[in-house]
């Protein structure tokens, strides 16, 4: 790992998960490239690309499985912005056979609840705002329909 993903991955703040990339996105889904001296344009998004340092872990009952029987497609979760930039997640988790509870389910993730296209830390942060204005304001502010 670089220096510069490791910082990110600090940043980041997932225990037991890397940062592998990062790559910038515009509204449209093409990547830009970051040109020494030059600002990326404040639509650009961040999408952190990661990875899990452990095993497995079911996201059910909680225990480790290192059972995969799904490698699933990337997903992306939104996150906070991250210096007032849009930030997104990707990752292409697995479903994991637990012996335990004897189910399959996509594994445990740190930032995200299963079925969620976001972060929890981002839903608490929507959730602040709405106690504070309208729900119109806060999907207009995101945007978020
Ligand atoms: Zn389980």
């Amino acid at each position: 790992m670089s220096q510069r993903t490791k910082m990110i991955a600090e940043i980041w703040g997932y225990r037991g998960w890397n940062v592998t990339s990062v790559t910038y996105e515009r509204p449209d889904g093409r990547i830009v490239t970051l040109i020494e001296g030059f600002l990326l344009p404040a639509d650009v998004k961040i999408v952190l690309h990661v990875e899990r340092r452990w095993t497995s872990r079911c996201a059910n009952c909680g225990a480790i499985t290192s059972k995969v029987h799904e490698q699933l497609k990337a997903r992306r979760w939104r996150d906070l912005p991250w210096a007032g930039r849009e930030a997104e997640i990707e990752y292409a988790p697995v479903r994991v056979a637990c012996k335990r509870c004897k189910t399959t389910n996509v594994e445990l993730l740190a930032w995200a609840d299963p079925y969620q296209r976001q972060t929890q830390r981002y839903q608490q942060h929507l959730a602040l705002e709405t106690a504070s204005m309208p729900v119109q304001h806060v999907a207009a502010l995101h945007g978020l329909d």
